[in-house]
């Protein structure tokens, strides 16, 4: 028996669906189709009409939801390493580097190998190597390397009294969303930017390690090159024109420039990094020279001392990116699934572009875990299943822009979402590697390790164990980087963000490169597809408890332990800016008083639940027993319901007003890596005692509405 009326499936057998349904050999295939042709944003209308019509097949109500949103197409590149012919080398000036003067020393040739046995690289009309919102230029300057062009990298640099004003950033990958690197090196006075991957940041299976190179090996192919945005990211997500609302067709458009570069940058291979690396040894300080500065370079095998630079005298880097702006459609799916409560939601996101032909782990492994879930729900379905509550999925398009087609939905439907969001569960990369990933709000922590107890690893090291066990039990909070920071940060509503990733004895994945494609995955990433279909179980089953079991199961007691840590960090950090101590009191007393609240709100959470499995027992001639547990466990999930939308703030974070979770945002220099407490941190980095108090009366008041909320 279900809630409020009768379903043909049971619990356990709904279970027993969704984890016998997803199958290696259908994963497989949506992994074929959906890596078989490139799929920017704005460019996939038939794989949008493709994914719909499964989705129909497998009995799910799915339509197109679709937006006009500006983003850019690249048009030309260009990047070279010129050298002065006479020895009237002084003055680099960018306005004289004409032909008779300048020789060309080394033309990057910003593209990747084509591989006999990779077809994706083989495709004609494959895209070319640039970055999503960049910045169309041509300059002519020095060039510095940077390290990971880090807010800190930067920091020292300009202690060191090494001069950027003017001159080229050369930027390792990694650390923190290219964006920022971009922005902070604009915010330097640098006239351009070129990024490469390091393999000294390719864990252990590296070319100089003695391991060959894919698609020998398991080592990165030299020539790859990662694509992705370089959006500011801690402005706003979406499409930039709009912030806050969603891009319809005619709506009014918002100038840009403070959400994206000016000056323009280029991603490169670490191939046609060498010659530029090699040109700086023995000029400037060695990047080891600097103490929190250096990480290590994994080219030293190749001749790179790894200097800082800047270039000499004579050599210069010619940096040329064109790209067209448009206003372009793309293209949501969105399924429904009816529940029979009406104004309780569970939302499953994936999104569908790529910035490759291939993208075979991002995102199509989780692209094809999410038909494998929804074909399982549809089998539950075709027994005769109904969901209590209603389950959304969707295939976001333009994620890799800026999680466009994610967040222009929330900004749509966010007076809906407000209303019945009990939970959005986003798979990004389903598997590039054999480990379980996993960040989450805090109330869907216990939800997740319980689903997952229930799923088979398929990488035992003892028989039996499950995706649990075999897990290192690590959860990062909510940071950025993906489709659920619109559903976590904008609209409050708890999230979640898995799949499976690389460890110490994966295969090199080439995230945003031509060879994340199927020959790829079908190699070294997941040979057997077993890791798609263990993604699709958890992903179902999690989706399964959360719509089906009459007490939500979320967690408040796990959101104020979670709190309780954040504060004692906050602290920590404050005590070398050496607050006054009594700052802190009112923000533990709520916090006391939200664990309190919390606690008792999860006992009767699962007293009603108890309660429920003796429905039965209630004399049929007393009715309102019934009635009055349906109406308790109907209030109690209510406050878990809205408990993540006491935390928002309506006028945002200083600076980022779009963001208005105040416990979880990205940090603003490092994007992907999350921030608790963003406002009271940035208060305390930037010394400013006034933000301090601003922001932790403002915590405080949360904490303590969130507290009164469960108590009410
Ligand atoms: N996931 C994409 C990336 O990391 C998009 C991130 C964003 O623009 O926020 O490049
Ligand atoms: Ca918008
Ligand atoms: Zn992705
Ligand atoms: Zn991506």
């Amino acid at each position: 028996a279900g809630w409020l009326g009768k379903t043909a499936l049971d619990f356990e057998d709904l279970q027993s669906t969704l984890l016998e349904t997803p199958s290696a050999e259908n994963a497989k295939e949506w992994s074929r189709y959906y890596t078989s042709g490139p799929h920017l944003a704005g460019k996939n209308l038939s794989q949008a009409l493709w994914t719909r019509e499964r989705w129909q097949e497998w009995g799910v109500e799915s339509t197109i939801v679709d937006y006009d949103v500006y983003i850019n197409y690249p048009k030309g590149h260009r990047l070279a390493l010129m050298e002065k012919k006479d020895d009237k080398a002084k003055e680099t000036d960018s306005s004289a580097v004409s032909e008779e003067e300048w020789k060309v020393r080394y033309e990057a040739r910003l593209e990747e190998d084509v591989l006999d046995e990779d077809e994706t690289s083989q495709l004609a009309d494959r895209i070319p190597t640039f970055h999503g919102y960049s910045a169309s230029g041509n300059v002519t300057a020095p060039y510095v390397f940077v390290n990971y062009g880090t807010y800190k990298d930067f920091e020292e640099l300009r202690a060191a009294n090494v001069s950027l004003e003017g001159k080229i950033a050369l930027a390792k990958y990694g650390g923190v969303f290219r964006g920022l690197k971009v922005k902070r090196a604009q915010e330097m006075g640098m006239v351009g930017v070129v990024m490469y991957t390091d393999p000294g940041d390719d864990g252990a299976l590296t070319e100089k390690n003695g391991n060959a190179t894919y698609p020998d090996g398991p080592a990165r192919e030299p020539s790859s090159v990662q694509r992705g945005s370089v959006q500011f990211l801690s402005f706003a997500p979406g499409d930039p024109t709009t912030p806050g609302y969603p891009s319809k067709p005619g709506c009014p458009r918002q100038p840009v420039d403070h959400a994206m570069p000016h000056i323009p940058s280029l991603p490169i291979s670490y191939l046609d990094a060498l010659p530029l690396l090699k040109t700086l040894n023995g000029h400037g300080p060695k990047a080891s020279s600097f103490n929190q500065y250096w990480h290590g370079g994994g080219l030293d095998y190749r001749g790179v001392e790894y200097n800082i630079g800047p270039s000499p005298d004579g050599l210069v880097l010619n940096l040329v990116n064109e790209q067209e702006y448009v206003t372009t459609p793309l293209w949501n799916v969105i399924g429904v699934i009816n529940g029979t409560i009406p104004d309780e939601v569970v939302v499953l996101g994936n999104h569908r572009d790529a910035w490759v032909a291939g993208g075979a782990g991002d995102p199509n492994s989780g692209s094809a875990a999410l038909n494998e879930v929804i074909r399982s729900f549809g089998a539950a379905m075709a027994l005769g299943w109904r969901p209590m509550r209603t389950i959304v999925f969707a295939s976001w398009d333009g994620e890799e822009y800026g999680l466009i087609g994610s967040t222009e939905w929330v900004e749509e439907y966010l007076p809906w979402l407000s209303a019945s969001a009990i939970a959005y569960l986003n798979v990004d990369v389903g598997t590039s590697g054999p480990e379980f990933k996993l960040s989450a709000a805090p109330l869907l922590n216990r939800v997740v390790q319980e689903a997952i107890q229930l799923v088979a690893s398929p990488n035992q090291t003892i028989p039996g164990q499950s995706v649990y066990t075999a897990w290192d039990k690590h959860i990062a909070t909510m940071g950025s980087g993906s489709d659920f920071t619109a559903f976590q940060d904008f609209a409050g509503i708890p999230s979640i963000d898995m799949g499976f990733g690389p460890n110490a004895k994966s295969a090199v994945y080439h995230y945003h490169s031509n060879y994340d494609s199927f020959d790829w995955m079908n190699k070294y990433g997941d040979p057997n597809f077993e890791y798609h279909t263990t993604i699709a179980k958890i992903w179902a089953l999690i989706a399964a408890k959360l719509v089906e079991t009459p007490v939500l199961q979320l967690n408040a007691t796990d959101y104020a332990l979670g709190l309780q840590k954040y504060v004692s960090a906050v602290k920590a950090k404050a005590k070398a800016s050496a607050q006054a101590d009594g700052l802190w009191t009112p923000l533990d007393e709520a916090v006391r008083h939200f664990l309190f609240a919390s606690t008792i709100h999860d006992g009767t959470a699962v007293d009603l639940a108890e309660q429920y499995t003796h429905i039965c027992d209630i004399p049929w001639w007393q009715p309102w027993k019934r009635a009055q547990l349906y109406l308790a466990i109907r209030n109690v999930n209510t406050k878990y319901k809205y408990l993540e939308r006491k935390f928002l703030y309506p006028d945002g974070l200083d600076g980022r007003p779009w963001f208005k979770h105040v416990v979880f945002a990205p940090g603003k220099w490092t994007g992907y890596a999350g921030a608790t407490f963003p406002g009271i941190v940035e208060g305390l980095e930037e010394g400013n005692d006034t933000l301090v108090d601003k922001w932790v009366g403002v915590v405080t008041g949360a904490i303590n509405g969130a507290a009164d909320w469960l108590e009410e």
